[in-house]
């Protein structure tokens, strides 16, 4: 479940870890690749940045990647920038932590401090890489242009809620934004991508513009018009009250109203 919005919210908060010397480093050799803990101990983080869903530590040496699946969450400093995930377990217990990474710095200098980053993934579908070639990524979405999803759509026939969610047309996308910035663009999710407008390809870039900035200063991609409420409910639509239609696109939820989405 967490999408750009939470790897972005995750990157800003890391950024307290900028400049320091990485001290030492656990992680569950099950997710992560041969070499990393040796890679990355002793090096310094020069710098946190996100590439879609992914949260990239650059150091001197390797940069580390942090993939969070559909559970994973981090912990900075020992401070959870998102408390609780939804859909995921509210409980946070040590045997799900992935990746526990000490820094030193002037306040921190001991190991039996919280870890400065803290990897924890109940259901394991996470990963760490080492070095990682994350330049097949789409455009970003956060800010998205109509030439951008143009390109990046090609001649794609798929459902465009398919589409969108394939990272290589835009990166950071996931079920519930897409879903989002479907509902607000006035596209219906099962539309080939091929049958859209250059109108409608224009609106899915410009509501990609205009809502996800909003959810992320209330949150995350749970904070829309589709909440996780509205979804389970699949009651009225927020916008005109008609019934909400629900239905598996793409092996994932779609959610949307038939009456203003076309
Ligand atoms: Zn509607």
């Amino acid at each position: 479940m967490p999408e750009g919005l939470e790897a972005e919210i995750w990157t800003r908060a890391a950024q307290a870890v900028v400049g320091r010397e990485i001290a030492k480093v656990w992680c569950d050799e099950r997710v992560a690749p041969l070499g990393f803990v040796e890679s990355s101990t002793g090096a310094t983080i020069e710098k946190v940045r996100r590439c879609g869903k992914v949260v990239v530590i650059d150091t001197d040496g390797s940069s580390l990647g942090l993939h969070f699946g559909m559970t994973g969450r981090l912990e900075i400093d020992g401070t959870a920038p998102i408390p609780r995930l939804e859909y995921a377990s509210g409980r946070d217990r040590a045997e799900w932590d992935r990746l526990r990474l000490w820094t030193v710095h002037d306040h921190q200098t001991s190991l039996s401090t919280a870890p400065a980053l803290r990897m924890n993934d109940p259901r394991r579908l996470g990963k760490l890489t080492l070095d990682a070639d994350l330049s097949g990524l789409g455009a970003d979405c956060l800010t998205l242009t109509s030439d951008e999803l143009t390109a990046g759509l090609g001649r794609r026939r798929v459902a465009i809620k398919s589409a969108l969610l394939d990272q290589r047309v835009v990166a950071g996308l996931g079920n519930l934004c897409a879903d989002e910035v479907l509902f607000h663009a006035g596209v219906a999710p099962r539309r080939p991508a091929d049958s859209l407008t250059p109108e409608e390809i224009e609106s899915i870039g410009a509501q990609c513009r205009r809502c996800l900035p909003r959810l992320l200063a209330a949150g995350g991609s749970t904070h829309g018009e589709l909440s996780p409420e509205v979804r389970s409910a699949a009651g009225p639509c927020p916008l005109d009250g008609a019934p909400l239609a629900r239905m598996a696109i793409g092996g994932r939820t779609a959610v949307w109203c038939p009456t203003h989405q076309r």
